[in-house]
């Protein structure tokens, strides 16, 4: 009963901007709203407009963002039953993995269904030394052999690709020539290459009253005073130089590159790139926080966007990422979500629903 005299209490402070709120004394009013945290803020929507609850996706799906979340056999066979009910087809598992952490979970995902498919990272462990990227590359075909079908998630928050380097900073840049036979290898075997590039454009902001994504962004913000990193323009710039000097290796950027807040320069990337793809994963809730102008992008760049999750894939999780995609709802919460703001159904057409859940997934492979 805590969530609902919060609720009344908060509206009824914010009202008290305008009017008293009659009934409630002056002084317990300010205390309250004064105290709360916007990290306990849980509204509950009164709008009574029509809310869907769609049990399957409307075509089959093909995740291409998810990652090794589940380490045993059971949790394994449930996570298929969820995929069977929310109509997944296949989940792509980015396992960042190489060598004997890669083969530990390729045998135990296929040993429990085929419907996963596994990529691998890259060994980084030479980098620094003449050694490198021949043994990167020795060992990419390695797990090309094994079944590795893609190569992901590479992630540069700034600092570089280094998550498995022994040089502690700054890391590869995506753009950086030393990656170009790697990459080439990549375009060979018919691996698509999944880059992740910086974070939402609030965790680069000041943390104060006025940063719009706060409640995330105060605790996944990026701290720019570490030497040599770059900030997210930059970072989305040594994205398309990889595009530029990679022309045939097919570069599928998580997260909307982070730009779901400039449709128009991200509109403008995905033209000068034709081996560019992005994915929606992790975004939904950024997303859809502007429906008509998502909804416009999704269309106009349907053959250009792959569907992803990126999180712990749960039945619930499916749904709430079907009732954006495809409903209109308007102004509804979701159990967990960590920003204040309301989410809104997108409403996507059929024909852009059919590319994005599997049919440029399909088409790339
Ligand atoms: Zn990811």
């Amino acid at each position: 009963m805590k969530t609902p005299f919060r609720l009344a209490a908060a509206l009824c402070a914010s009202a008290a901007l305008f009017v008293s709120c009659k009934g409630q004394p002056e002084q317990q009013e300010g205390d309250f709203a004064d105290n709360l945290r916007l990290s306990d803020y849980r509204p509950v929507s009164v709008f009574k407009t029509p809310q869907s609850d769609i049990r399957q996706a409307s075509f089959p799906v093909i995740d291409i963002h998810s990652h090794a979340y589940v380490d045993d056999v059971e949790g394994l066979q449930q996570w298929v039953k969820d995929m069977d009910e929310n109509n997944v087809e296949k989940v792509i598992i980015q396992t960042k993995a190489y060598g004997e952490e890669f083969d530990r979970l390729y045998d135990l995902y296929k040993g429990v269904s085929d419907r996963f498919e596994l990529w691998c990272g890259i060994d980084m462990s030479s980098w620094g030394t003449p050694d490198f990227p021949t043994k990167a590359i020795e060992e990419l075909e390695r797990c090309w052999r094994k079944g590795a079908k893609g190569v992901g998630e590479l992630i540069d928050k700034g600092m570089g690709e280094r998550a498995s380097c022994k040089v502690k900073s700054p890391g590869l840049h995506f753009n950086d020539d030393c990656l170009i036979p790697i990459f080439s290898k990549c375009a060979e075997l018919g691996m698509p290459v999944s880059c992740h590039v910086a974070d939402p454009i609030w965790m680069y902001e000041e943390i104060d009253e006025h940063n719009d994504g706060y409640m995330n962004s105060a605790e996944w913000k990026i701290d720019m005073t570490q030497p040599g990193i770059i900030g997210l323009e930059e970072l989305v710039a040594t994205m398309e130089e990889a595009c530029s000097k990679n022309p045939k290796t097919t570069f599928f950027a998580c997260h909307f590159i982070n730009l779901s807040h400039d449709y128009e320069l991200l509109g403008k990337i995905l033209d000068r790139h034709p081996n560019l793809y992005i994915d929606n994963s992790a975004r939904h809730l950024e997303s859809c926080v502007t429906p008509r102008a998502t909804k416009k992008f999704y269309e106009k760049y349907a053959d250009r966007i792959l569907f992803g999750t990126d999180n712990n894939a749960s039945s619930r999780l499916y749904r709430l990422l079907w009732r954006i995609l495809e409903s209109e709802d308007e102004h509804f919460y979701a159990q967990g979500q960590t920003y204040h703001w309301p989410l809104h159904g997108i409403g996507l057409s059929d024909e852009t629903l059919e590319k994005i859940y599997s049919g440029n997934a399909r088409r790339l492979y």
